[in-house]
């Protein structure tokens, strides 16, 4: 079997709280806790949970945009997390990252050429014709126009400003892109319209993507596979088609029954998740979703349930499907 483009293990970032005119350590807020998972060259890894559960903190992570706490990033066969930050730059020409905010990631002052070009010098790639000549490229590429170089980016629609910034990120050919929310800010049509694009590009530039989203109907015509985080943990992770049709964290069902399903005649019964998201500062003991879900039992509270392979392609971090389901 190929190895993975991507390997993460027991990936962790913990944010020390400080307190006191000394600024002591009183405490650390777990924002990733022990995340293990791995992205196979050409596939789209979709990675989705609310707000806080430490799905961007991830992707970040990948990139050393932020240092991870513990844990080993091994890229094509390099060991990220332990190469120089010098090595880690020349890294990210192969790693790219799309934001959800196109307009705050795009420097308003300079033209939509020079922000397309600046990763290209910053990596040293190409003369000033073939680098222009690339940025007048891949604006045709994303569905935009050679005209569209000399304008600024306030003169853009949302949807066009992702595509600039999907465009950037195409500049120095990465074999990786994380896509962070890439379409959370925009109206429904204009998602499907980028989802298609990064579709499309992905089949023709051979591009591997981390798909980030809060919402698992985004993610689902993109990803080959989905994981689910809840509270800095991956609690579910499966090719996609087993994760939608049979999902066994409670977690999962309870965020799928929340996705609307375009046929009139299927009734899916809605499962409400009691209580918010506990403090990542104070995690419950054992499953910490324990605090919410309906299927609570004693071993819950005590025990951290690993993420386990149920069946091929599934795995779940949950105790209903362990040794102690008997319970
Ligand atoms: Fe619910 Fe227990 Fe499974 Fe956690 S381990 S999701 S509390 S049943």
């Amino acid at each position: 079997m190929t190895e993975p483009l991507l390997k993460v293990e027991g990936l962790k970032k913990y944010f020390p709280i400080r307190k006191g005119l000394l600024s002591r350590v009183s405490g650390h807020v777990k924002a990733v806790d022990d995340v293990s998972f791995y992205v196979n060259k050409g596939e789209t890894l979709g990675i989705v949970g609310e707000s806080g559960c430490g799905k961007s903190t991830t992707g970040r992570m990948l990139m050393r945009l932020l240092e991870p706490s513990e844990g080993k990033v091994v890229f094509d066969g390099k060991e990220l997390t332990s190469i120089s930050s010098d090595d880690m730059r020349k890294a990210r020409r192969e790693i790219q990252m799309v934001f959800q905010d196109p307009y705050a990631s795009l420097n308003p002052r300079h033209t939509i050429e020079k922000i397309l070009e600046e990763p290209l010098i910053v990596h040293g790639i190409g003369d000033a014709k073939t680098r222009k000549k690339k940025v007048h490229d891949f604006l045709e590429i994303v569905g935009l126009s050679s005209y569209h170089a000399k304008r600024y980016p306030h003169q853009f629609s949302g949807g066009q400003r992702q595509r600039i910034g999907i465009a950037r990120a195409l500049m120095t050919n990465p074999k990786l892109i994380i896509a962070d929310e890439p379409v959370s800010a925009l109206d429904v049509s204009i998602q499907a319209q980028v989802l298609n694009l990064m579709q499309d590009l992905q089949k023709e530039l051979n591009l591997t993507y981390i798909f980030i989203a809060h919402d698992l109907g985004v993610v689902r015509h993109i990803s080959d596979r989905v994981g689910v985080m809840y509270l800095g943990k991956m609690v579910e992770i499966a090719e996609s088609e087993l994760l939608y049709d049979k999902p066994l964290h409670p977690y999962t069902q309870a965020l799928l029954s929340a996705v609307p399903v375009p046929d009139p005649n299927f009734v899916r019964e809605q499962i409400l998740i009691k209580g918010d998201i506990p403090s990542p500062s104070n995690p419950p003991s054992g499953c910490t979703f324990h605090t919410r879900c309906p299927f609570k039992m004693d071993v819950c509270t005590k025990i951290v349930p690993k993420l386990e392979e149920v069946e091929p392609g599934h795995s779940v971090a949950c105790h209903l499907y362990g040794e102690h389901a008997q319970q």
